[in-house]
């Protein structure tokens, strides 16, 4: 592994255009379930009841009252970890240009990530039904289920539900940064459900290298990644920033 930490270092200190895909597997060591897979959200829940936009638009109150409170409830006390962070240090140091996330949490804008892609939105943020007014969670009033607007419109979470299209320019401008990338991270996603899985495609197509860091191998670590550092993405984060700082001293 410390060979391919020097590598990713070497990599990210001769790249001029780094471009990062995060999915679930950065945030679990934040304490935020995954949707799919063993443990995730949609055990518990049924997505065409709690997380469909006909559901939504039909009760509100029953889908606060079960998934957005609790998804509230969790992106409100999550903290960001050392692979948030770490992401957050490479833009710092104008290393990292854009992050493109699967995630809702908002986790990647609390560490300090500036130029964030959120394909799904965001749990964050809450959206009025009718004018459209965002508010960041902290200032929505939960003495009433569903919370309202001054408007007097629902407030919605600022994410996309099923049944939803996902945002135009999020998709587009996921896109042009995939393409113009020179080198694009993969940090805890095994990219498999789209538009994400497009992403290391377009730049590799576009020549740039594919470096994952994963916790096991996926189906891009065959056929799309150059190599695959193995490990969670915090521990691996640390050790390539640190690798990267030993590199700029002795220069
Ligand atoms: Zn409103």
């Amino acid at each position: 592994m410390n060979e391919l930490i020097k590598r990713a270092a070497k990599d990210l200190a001769a790249a001029g255009n780094v471009v990062a895909l995060t999915g679930a597997g950065i945030s679990i060591e934040s304490g935020i379930p995954p949707f799919r897979g063993k443990g995730g959200l949609w055990e518990r829940f049924d997505p065409m009841e709690y997380a469909h936009i006909d559901a939504l638009m039909r009760d509100p109150a029953k889908v606060w009252k079960v998934l957005v409170k609790e998804m509230k409830e969790i992106v409100d006390q999550a903290e960001p970890n050392d692979g948030h962070k770490g992401l957050a240090k490479l833009e710092a140091r104008d290393k990292l240009k854009t992050i493109i996330t699967q995630n809702v949490d908002g986790l990647h804008q609390a560490a300090g990530s500036t130029d964030v892609i959120e394909y799904h939105g965001t749990f964050a943020w809450q959206r009025c039904m009718d004018c459209g007014k965002k508010y960041e969670n902290r200032e929505v009033d939960l003495s009433e289920i569903p919370p309202r607007c001054n408007c007097g419109g629902i407030l919605r979470p600022d994410a996309v539900f099923f049944g939803e299209m996902i945002p135009q320019d999020a998709m587009w401008r996921s896109r042009q940064a995939a393409s113009d990338c020179d080198l694009m991270l993969v940090v805890g996603t095994s990219a498999v459900v789209q538009p994400a899985a497009l992403m290391p495609v377009y730049a590799k197509e576009s020549g740039a290298k594919v470096v994952e860091i994963n916790p096991e191998k996926t189906p891009l670590t065959r056929e799309i990644s150059d190599y695959l550092i193995m490990g969670a993405g915090g521990d691996v984060m640390n050790r390539i920033i640190l690798e990267l700082e030993l590199k700029t001293d002795n220069i």
